[in-house]
């Protein structure tokens, strides 16, 4: 950059607008006491940053403002601008690089804000520094050399020296890029570490979320694999239930009719053997009983009757016999208790023929006979007993017996015993009679009980064939059953299918069928009862949310892992570019201060007629306590702090310590010093406020002649009152005060400076 002009308005003295034009090498400045050119060196400080106001001779920015006199009002505000030419063939990173010309601005209100502007544009005091660094101009400002600081260089401290030394050389930019680089190193580690954090936030998320979808991908396999279970199962299932139901309905419709008409038949065959015996048989049994009872009582009665009137008979008959033999002979008369031995031998021979036919009639198990007998013997014992207490064994007086009596006595009884046997015959018809027809009504009662048993064996067959059919049919509505339980289970599976694996259940409907086994579906049904178990356990996971919450999440995920490797390279990269910068400072610094070295012992040289100069670059330690652990006191790190020493070397003199020099041999070897710092990387301008102050004609006339060998590189503008130095210049401003109390500037022509130099 080439400076062109610079231009104050308000700023300290110059009330109203001022140009200064930098048209050639050396421009003087020229003008009496407190006319207001060092001002002029100070607007330059001004715009180009400079923060510090009492290095401009102020105490607050209100100070740095013209404050108005006499003639003119106090300003509001100041405003410096400087210009330059820029040459945009120059590779330069500024962003200014473009322009061909460039103008810095900088404007101060009364209560001291400041603005900055290029070009007109507002900008940061940090792009006017950015723009200065690019162009040789450092903060160090070692080429404004004010009023009274020609020496500044020997008095500063070696830092600051050495601040100076590198702003001559141009490291400013290299330290403001090394400076850029480390902030932005220290936002990409606070990024990166703003990344890591968020990673690390939600890695646990990120992980359920994937154990998520492998639990989704997990089961839309096992719903895979299931579906294709399912598809067999229901394909053959179907098709097993509908042979199963063209089976049914026949068989079960066969038996109920088969067992319905069973079922009546036994009803019929019931009803018909509830009653017994026909009541007709059952009466004539009870009459037949009660006539054959009432006979034998006749007929006992009658035979009784008939023994009686025998026996009465016999005795009789005996006894007219032996009435008709003894004749008048008395009456056998017996003792009470004895009995006739004829009475009791024909008793005991009656008893024993009744009880031999007893023991005949129940050898020959004719028992019926046997009451009648009984009631027989009854009889006869009753007859002995009734005979035991009749007149003929009581005592009879011995008389004559009447023979025609006892002979009347026999017929009568006689004709009673016809009659009784008669009767007798008649009751043993009577009884035979009825036992004819008992053995009838038995016969007819056999003949029914025959009937009634082959009834019973019909109805056993039916009850068998009965209860065949029952079995038949339970068996049947077993199967019914077992075949509706199949079907509902099949409807409910199938149900439950579809809310597993949805409508794609129904593609069983296209599976091809194998030959129907039922332990082979069975198999089947409890692989789908294993996989469904393990489905269970998967849960119920959202898909759509979790697979859109994954997408989202681990897209962060990687964003974040794509960002930190971004960062990381970033990081490498001004890793990198830092050390190269630190590098170039290094070689930069030290090749410069060898060049410096060079120049500063060719201008010492001219300057002094001879002698030695030289800056060392100084290195001391400085101990600090480490941030981190202020109250730790052995835990100190050391510290270096590098600066420049200035050794110098007189002619003819032994002096070298530079605070032993005269004014004129400090002022001399500071402009060497100066000099020298310029000419590595000439700065674009150079202003030297009566730097030539202390010097007596002939050290003038040495710092004339190094003036010239500056100007080839950088533009100067020279404060002076020296007419040496004027007489070097190419062009010169006088500054006056005007008669208003501001500076006013007029242009000295060069003859007009030569002979005002003269
Ligand atoms: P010398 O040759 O003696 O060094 P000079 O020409 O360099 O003098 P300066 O020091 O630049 O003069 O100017 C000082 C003058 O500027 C003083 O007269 C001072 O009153 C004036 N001045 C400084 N600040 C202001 C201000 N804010 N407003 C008005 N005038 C000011």
């Amino acid at each position: 950059m080439e400076l062109t002009k610079i231009e104050l308005t308000g700023f300290k003295s110059f009330a109203k607008k001022t140009v200064f034009r930098i048209d050639t090498p050396v421009t003087g400045i020229v003008g009496p006491n407190g006319s207001g050119k060092s001002n002029v060196a100070e607007a330059f400080r001004f715009v180009l940053g400079e923060q510090s106001v009492k290095s401009m001779r102020g105490k607050t920015g209100a100070d740095l403002i013209f404050k108005g006199s006499k003639g003119l009002a106090q300003m509001s505000r100041a405003k410096v601008e400087l210009t330059f030419k820029n040459d945009t063939s120059q590779e330069n990173e500024s962003p200014y690089a473009s322009f061909s010309e460039i103008t810095l601005g900088r404007e101060i209100y009364a209560d001291g804000a400041n603005e900055y502007t290029i070009n007109g544009s507002k900008v940061r005091l940090k792009d006017i520094q950015e723009l200065l660094a690019h162009n040789n101009i450092g903060a160090s400002h070692h080429h404004i050399i004010s009023q009274g600081e020609a020496d500044r260089v020997l008095h500063a401290s070696v830092k600051d020296r050495k601040e100076m030394v590198q702003d001559a050389l141009g490291l400013r930019v290299y330290e403001w890029r090394l400076k850029e680089a480390d902030k932005k190193l220290t936002v990409v580690l606070a990024n990166m570490r703003e990344a890591e954090i968020s990673r690390r936030e939600i890695a646990p998320h990120v992980q359920f979320l994937k154990k998520q979808i492998e639990k989704v991908q997990k089961g839309t396999e096992l719903r895979s694999e299931l579906a294709g279970l399912y598809h067999t199962y229901f394909a053959q299932e179907e098709a097993h239930l509908h042979e199963l139901e063209s089976k049914e309905p026949k068989d079960f419709e066969d038996i109920k009719k088969h067992l319905d008409e069973v079922t009546k038949k036994i009803q019929l065959h019931r009803e018909s053997s509830r009653t017994s015996l026909p009541e007709e048989i059952t009466k004539n049994l009870i009459k037949n009983q009660d006539a054959l009872r009432a006979l034998e009582i006749r007929k006992g009665s009658a035979v009784r009757a008939v023994i009686g009137l025998e026996t009465e008979i016999r005795i009789l008959e005996e006894t007219i016999q032996d009435a008709g033999n003894k004749n008048q002979e008395e009456t056998e008369v017996f003792e009470d208790g004895v009995v006739p031995r004829k009475e009791a031998v024909l008793f005991a021979q009656e008893v024993r023929d009744i009880h031999e036919k007893i023991i005949w009639r129940f050898d020959h198990k004719e028992f019926q006979e046997l009451p009648a007998l009984l009631n027989l013997l009854k009889a006869r014992v009753h007859s002995f007993e009734s005979f035991l207490t009749s007149k003929h064994v009581q005592k009879i007086p011995t008389s004559r017996i009447d023979v025609s009596a006892l002979t009347q006595k026999l017929q009568a009884l006689k004709a009673s015993l016809e009659k009784a046997a008669q009767e007798e015959k008649e009751l043993a018809h009577s009884f035979s009679q009825a036992l004819e027809e008992k053995a009838r009504i038995e016969q007819e009662k056999d003949a029914y009980r025959e009937n009634s048993l082959e009834g019973e064996r019909a109805l056993f067959e039916l009850e068998k064939s009965r209860t065949e059919l029952l079995g038949k049919l339970s068996l049947a509505e077993v199967k019914i059953n077992q075949l509706r339980e199949r079907k509902e289970r099949f409807e409910a599976e199938l149900a439950e299918g579809a809310v597993l694996i949805g409508s794609s259940i129904f593609q069983y409907k296209n599976t091809a069928l194998t030959a129907f086994d039922q332990h082979v579906q069975d198999e089947q049904r409890k692989k789908i009862e294993r996989l469904k178990l393990r489905i269970e356990d998967i849960g119920v996971v959202n898909v759509d949310e979790v697979t859109k919450e994954f997408e989202s999440v681990s897209g962060r995920d990687q964003f974040l892992a794509n960002e930190i490797r971004d960062l990381e390279e970033s990081k490498a990269k001004l890793e990198v570019v830092m050390a190269e910068l630190r590098t170039t400072l290094a070689t930069t610094f030290d090749k410069g201060l060898e060049t410096i070295n060079a120049h500063f012992q060719k201008f010492f040289t001219t300057m002094f007629g001879g002698g030695d100069a030289k800056l060392i670059l100084t290195e001391r330690e400085k101990r600090s306590r480490t941030k981190d652990d202020e109250e730790s006191v052995g835990d100190e790190e050391k510290e270096t702090e590098t600066g420049i020493d200035v050794t110098v070397s007189l002619p003819h003199k032994k002096v070298k310590d530079i605070n032993m020099l005269s004014g004129g041999e400090r002022a001399l070897t500071s402009i060497a010093l100066l000099f020298a710092m310029s000419q590595v990387n000439p700065p674009p301008f150079l202003i030297l406020d009566e730097t030539d102050a202390a010097l007596d004609e002939s050290n003038a006339k040495k710092y004339g002649a190094v003036l010239n060998e500056l100007s080839e590189h950088s533009k100067l503008i020279v404060i002076t009152h020296n007419r040496e130095t004027m007489s070097r210049t190419h062009a010169l401003y006088g500054v006056t005060l005007d008669i208003d109390g501001s500076s006013r500037i007029l242009s000295v022509k060069l003859d007009e400076a030569n002979a005002y130099a003269k």
